[in-house]
């Protein structure tokens, strides 16, 4: 399966821990400035509840954001693809982290 890939308004996403490293997030800044294709990030959306869980890609994301983007792109993949049945086993368990609650870290 081919994962599609979605502009996804990054205060939706549910991060899965909330620090990331600054040196990490500031080698990212500099790559979109000088405008370096980066690989989208990876998201599971969730069939039952919507939401969006970021996989991989923090720094990315929180790169783009410190930059003014409020959309980042994604490869998304229904909650599905690995679980066959979700029935809301997303919402269980997760961190909840927004990225409002990004913590950098040295
Ligand atoms: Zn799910």
């Amino acid at each position: 399966m081919f994962a599609d890939l979605v502009d996804i308004p990054i205060d939706s996403l549910i991060l899965a821990h909330p620090e990331v490293r600054k040196n990490k997030v500031g080698r990212y800044v500099m790559s979109f400035v000088s405008q370096k294709n980066i690989e989208p990030v990876s998201v599971t959306k969730c069939v039952t509840n919507g939401n969006y869980y970021l996989t991989d890609g923090h720094h990315r994301v929180v790169a783009a954001y410190f930059l003014g983007n409020r959309h980042i792109r994604a490869q998304t993949l229904p909650c599905t693809y690995d679980v066959p049945e979700c029935n809301g086993k997303c919402s269980e368990g997760d961190g909840a982290y927004s990225i409002q609650n990004i913590v950098l870290v040295g």
